[in-house]
């Protein structure tokens, strides 16, 4: 990371946010290490202008109908459609993936984003709810109002699919926006604020850039509420800076998936899935696979076609290589240290192994006979690096994948007990027979439990997720029991006793 101290005034346009010639940062191209891009590092003046002037923009924005929401969020979508290749490069200059994977993420991100502006009007409009018979005179209605201005921080993994989780559903549901991308994708952040700004008049979607501060601004700049993506470390920290302003936040942090593989599993298939899930991106994907747990009566089999599957995936800087570069260069250590504690704990790699770490890139790794007690069963290697583990059978399968901390995403590979199995693992989201395809799914929920973190993206969650509940109590005629004024009579409490105990008092009983 390069910063560069005060050159010239900044002539930004006015979606951009003016670091009034501050001091920038380059983002590097991994593959090369030449520079992609440079960016002002915006200060917590900065960010607060930003969220001003978001402010005023939320105004216009939350008094548009749901309608007109949706026109301009569609001709956002267009823009980026029609741009894929663009916004692909931008990605793959910036982490180092290749372009289809780039494309892939984007792809992604616009299915949600078409979804997100097509449903919120259903999922937040006002609805009737039933007032009950005590409050038989009321009409009762709910529905779900923006919170004005949303940050959002993004990590630089997935740099479109990730923050647009949160951007798309924010914006949908009625608020402004001010994104503080990954210091090592801020290009991607700069684009698609360049790319809404064609479509939409005001400030809506703003983008700022810099390094940690940066956030950490955003936490305190009086937002509605952080949506944040990134490591379970830094999302407490998040939590904490927010918690000064009692902001509320999602955090969306890392994860330590696992595969469990039944006896009757498709053995190709579960292969496939455990390696393009372990070694796609580079490992470097939140519900990336990182475990593997295998049915005993299946397990050799099951090893054998994974090694063959993997024997010939290289990570290289080739044209058309499957596998990229490690984008941040401190992972490097990180990764090496778990393979090697694996290794000194008593497990062996199959594949790849110490050696497969390089300068930028690192070759698949299959570990197997790895005790749980390692680095590598326990805490985020965040590499293209896998362990494989025989078990008893399902049971033991659940409970080894459950003692984590984490709890993002999970896969199971069983023809006849998939959804049992599913239902028993601790963990946001579930592929069954599949990999990560719940992702890929608009209208379920994304998120975690544990240290992956709390709060929902994507589906109708993801557009409540930002919004406030608004409940309507509308009086349509005078009570019967006028329950709620001094003027409250004792045959009124009488009648209400009678009432609450004809309506619940058969159920105060504990069955024998
Ligand atoms: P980091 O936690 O390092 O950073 C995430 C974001 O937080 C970056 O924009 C970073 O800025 C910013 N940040 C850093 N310090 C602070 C601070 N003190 N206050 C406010 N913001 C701050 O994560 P990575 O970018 O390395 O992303 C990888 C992690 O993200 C992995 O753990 C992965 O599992 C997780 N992840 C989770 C997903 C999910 O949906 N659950 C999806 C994708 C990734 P800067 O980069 O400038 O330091």
């Amino acid at each position: 990371m390069t910063i560069t101290e005060p050159t010239a005034e900044s002539t930004q346009p006015a979606h951009q946010v003016a670091a009034k010639g501050g001091p920038t940062f380059d983002s590097l191209n991994p593959r090369t290490g030449d520079v992609a891009g440079t960016y002002p590092i915006h200060s917590e003046a900065d960010v607060r202008a930003a969220v001003e002037r978001a402010r005023e923009a939320a105004r216009w924005w939350s008094a548009l109908s749901y309608d007109a929401r949706e026109e301009r969020l569609s001709a956002w979508k267009g823009v980026i459609t029609r741009r894929i290749a663009q916004l692909a490069d931008v990605v793959h200059q910036e982490t180092g993936k290749p372009h289809a994977d780039a494309r892939l993420e984007a792809a992604l991100a616009i299915d949600h984003l078409a979804w997100a502006a097509g449903h919120a009007e259903k999922v937040l409009r006002r609805r009737r709810v039933p007032a009950g018979l005590v409050m038989a005179n009321q009409a009762a209605t709910v529905q779900y109002l923006p919170l004005g201005v949303v940050g959002v921080i993004g990590p630089w993994n997935y740099p479109v699919f990730t923050p647009m989780g949160s951007i798309a559903y924010a914006l949908a549901a009625g608020n402004a926006v001010v994104f503080k991308p990954s210091e090592f994708s801020p290009g991607v952040g700069r684009w698609l604020a360049d790319t809404f700004a064609e479509v939409v008049e005001q400030p809506v979607f703003q983008v700022v850039t810099g390094l940690g501060d940066t956030g950490a601004a955003l936490c305190r700049s009086g937002v509605g509420k952080l949506a944040f993506t990134g490591s379970t470390a830094t999302g407490k920290k998040v939590m904490a800076t927010c918690a000064e302003t009692l902001t509320p936040v999602v955090i969306e942090a890392g994860g330590k998936d696992a595969v469990l593989v039944d006896a009757d599993a498709d053995l190709d298939a579960a292969a496939d899935a455990a390696l393009w899930g372990a070694c796609s991106n580079a490992g470097q994907t939140c519900i990336g696979v990182e475990r593997v747990y295998v049915h005993e009566r299946v397990y050799d089999d099951f090893l054998a076609t994974l090694v063959d599957q993997a024997k010939d995936l290289k990570a290289d800087d080739s044209p058309g290589s499957k596998i990229g570069p490690i984008t941040m260069p401190s992972q490097l250590s990180v990764i090496s240290a778990h393979i090697q504690d694996a290794i000194a704990k008593g497990g062996r790699a199959v594949l790849g192994g110490p050696d497969a770490v390089g300068e930028r890139f690192v070759q698949p790794t299959i570990l197997v006979d790895v005790p749980e007690d390692s680095l590598a069963v326990q805490e985020e290697t965040f590499g293209p690096t896998l362990t494989v583990t025989r078990v008893r059978d399902m049971d033991e399968a659940v409970e080894k994948t459950n003692a984590t901390r984490y709890g993002l995403g999970s896969t199971v590979f069983s023809k006849a007990h998939g959804m049992e199995i599913a239902e028993r693992i601790r963990s946001g989201m579930t592929a069954v027979n599949g990999i990560i395809t719940f992702a890929g799914i608009p209208s379920l929920p994304f998120g975690g439990v544990g240290d992956s973190g709390f709060g929902r993206i994507h589906g109708p969650d993801g557009l409540k997720e930002f919004t406030y509940a608004k409940a309507i109590a509308r009086q349509r005629f005078k009570p019967l029991l006028a329950l709620t004024s001094f003027t409250r009579t004792e045959k009124a409490d009488g009648q209400l006793t009678q009432l609450i105990t004809m309506l619940h008092g058969r159920g105060s009983t504990l069955p024998k």
